[in-house]
């Protein structure tokens, strides 16, 4: 049996690029540059809760890493460290290496140092810590709405949560490629969101649904919106699937890692340019509007102007029902 120590050294011990001190000791040292803040975040992935336990752990190293990313990149920041701790049932060595590619490439693809973490035995449980840098004052935060902003989305909502319906058949997409590619291999925003630094006001990260995670902005912003279902990315309601499932997923499907933002309408057209440089679909998808007093965070959603039910709320660990 391999130790612990084995594991570690064989799995997660790479050179690192910009570490003072990496794996090894019962610290690492890290020298964050001038002028930076530090931005810190951390993800949990619970088997059965977070991903399907017969996940391709290529996969689920990738994702692991990826889903940190994307908080980063919601707030404009530059990601440099991370931390892993892991809870394994087993070593299991095949496992392990696979896991291991996966979490280095996303590593690799995104700059990243890991720079330590714990491993311990227990029902699989894969957390990591990121560290990340942006210039001091400016972090990209969710309180930073205005009313008149635009509110713009990238990417392709909804597509991995219908991979995930594909995966749990809860449906039977025809062409299911591009849905579970999106599902176990998120790509974080990150250049969109050092781009967005002078023109978005508010910004966050979908990872529970684009409704709900808008609604995180509201909230914190104390503003309302107003959204047109028309100006959504349709490729959520383009994959075969029922249409009450498909605009489920869109709204409120969650995994999507895209970034939703507010910018002043003066700069709609620097996004627009933005979005042929990054060669990235960016979609305005309504206004931030006053918030009424006590009500804050309410949206209003129309297609073609006429007012449409809003479905079911993000997704809530704690939630009841
Ligand atoms: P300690 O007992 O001092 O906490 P550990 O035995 O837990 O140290 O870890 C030894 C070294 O390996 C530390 O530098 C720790 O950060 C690192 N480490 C442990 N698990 C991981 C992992 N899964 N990924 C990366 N580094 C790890
Ligand atoms: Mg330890």
């Amino acid at each position: 049996m391999p130790s612990e120590f084995d594991l570690i050294a064989r799995h997660f011990t790479r050179p690192t690029r910009h570490t003072v001190l990496g794996v090894g000791d019962d610290g690492a040292l890290i020298a964050p540059t001038a002028g930076m803040q530090l931005v810190v975040s951390s993800d949990m992935l619970v088997a059965g809760t977070h991903f399907l336990p017969d996940t391709d752990p290529v996969d689920l190293g990738w994702k692991t890493l990826a889903v940190n990313v994307s908080d980063l990149a919601a707030m404009g920041a530059a990601p440099r460290w991370a931390t892993l701790a892991l809870a394994l049932p087993a070593a299991d060595e095949a496992w392990l290496a696979a896991f291991a590619k996966g979490f280095f490439a996303c590593a690799n693809a995104f700059d990243i140092d890991l720079i330590g973490g714990d491993t311990t035995r227990g029902p699989l449980n894969l957390c990591v810590t990121i560290f990340g840098e942006v210039p001091a004052g400016q972090a990209l935060r969710r309180s930073a709405a205005q009313p008149g902003d635009e509110i713009w989305v990238s990417g392709t909502p909804g597509l991995a949560a219908l991979g995930l319906a594909h995966l749990q058949g809860r449906c039977r997409l025809p062409d299911p490629a591009a849905c579970i590619a999106a599902l176990q291999r998120p790509q974080p925003r990150v250049v969109l969101g050092l781009a967005l630094h002078g023109l978005a006001h508010a910004v966050i990260d979908v990872s529970d649904g684009l409704l709900a995670d808008l609604g995180h902005i509201l909230q914190q912003s104390a503003c309302a919106a107003r959204l047109e279902l028309s100006q959504f990315p349709a490729a959520a309601l383009r994959q075969g699937a029922p249409d009450a499932l498909a605009q489920a997923c869109l709204l409120g499907g969650g995994d999507d890692y895209e970034l939703v933002f507010s910018v002043p309408a003066a700069q709609h057209g620097e996004i627009q340019a933005l979005a042929d440089a990054l060669q990235l679909p960016l979609s305005m998808i309504g206004h931030i509007e006053r918030g009424e007093r006590g009500s804050a965070g309410s949206v209003v959603l129309l297609d073609h102007g006429q007012p449409v039910a809003l479905p079911p709320r993000g997704y809530d660990h704690f939630a009841r029902g």
